[in-house]
């Protein structure tokens, strides 16, 4: 059986009406409807994963389009639409979406042999855009939760917090901090603790009600299970202070 070509299957996951011949084909090829399915996908996460207002701007594209040396007919962002409707005030598109050009022949063959690159590109856009935006976050593979607990205050303090240990993709941890406010006489610390006491490590400081701070690799969470904030005096000492504002134990 002959399949649909490339090119074709890629301006489908486009959106683009199948022919005749093509839906034909397409009833009875699992092949091809699954081959569209994937290049969908790689459409539809290069659209999607952007958060609303971050969209790349047109400069982003142009950068892929010269890079990857694509015909000037797909020198139309991707994007635009989403740009255009990010933007509050939303300027009148030159050529409205569904507002049929004239095309000639050699003008459509250029446009199809572009489509599987525009598939892709219009992910690697989106991808470019958001590592210029620092939006890596919403597209990277997702950081995995392994631990999160409330944080209690000590007597003499009511703040209320939390403690949540992320690892990353490339299996960095992170401890992330929140606490309802940020008072303290000196600066806050956060520090990692042993069950008994007598060993810690100091995480640094958090600034404001919310931190995300490195665990250092190499440390054993099960034996530094004690998330503790404290309240350390501009002393020039790196000792901890004695006085712990909130406190609580990862549960591991
Ligand atoms: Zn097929």
């Amino acid at each position: 059986m002959q399949h649909l070509h490339d090119d074709a299957l890629a301006l489908l996951a486009l959106g683009e009406e199948p022919s005749a011949e093509e839906s034909a084909h397409l009833e009875n090829c699992e092949q091809c409807r699954s081959e569209i399915s994937a290049y969908g996908r790689v459409v539809k996460a290069g659209r999607s994963t952007a958060p609303s207002g971050s969209v790349p701007p047109p400069a982003v594209w142009a950068g892929i389009h010269e890079a990857l040396g694509l015909d000037p007919s797909l020198s139309r962002d991707p994007l635009e639409d989403q740009q255009t409707s990010a933007a509050e005030e939303a300027k009148a598109d030159p050529e409205p979406a569904g507002v049929a050009r004239p095309v000639s022949l050699a003008d459509e063959r250029r446009r199809r042999r572009g489509a599987k690159w525009l598939a892709a590109a219009a992910a690697a856009a989106v991808v470019a855009g958001a590592a210029t935006w620092g939006v890596v976050q919403g597209l990277a593979p997702k950081s995995e939760v392994i631990a999160s607990i409330p944080l209690e205050p000590l007597p003499s303090y009511s703040d209320e917090g939390t403690a949540t240990v992320d690892v990353l993709p490339d299996g960095e941890r992170e401890l992330v901090i929140t606490s309802s406010s940020s008072d303290a006489e000196g600066y806050r610390e956060v520090w990692l603790i042993s069950p008994d006491i007598t060993s810690m490590v100091s995480l640094g400081e958090m600034d404001g009600t919310e931190a995300r701070l490195k665990i250092p690799d190499g440390l054993d969470l099960s034996a530094y299970p004690i998330v503790d904030i404290s309240d350390e005096p501009l002393d020039g000492n790196p000792e901890h202070s004695g006085k712990s504002i909130l406190r609580g134990q990862l549960e591991l």
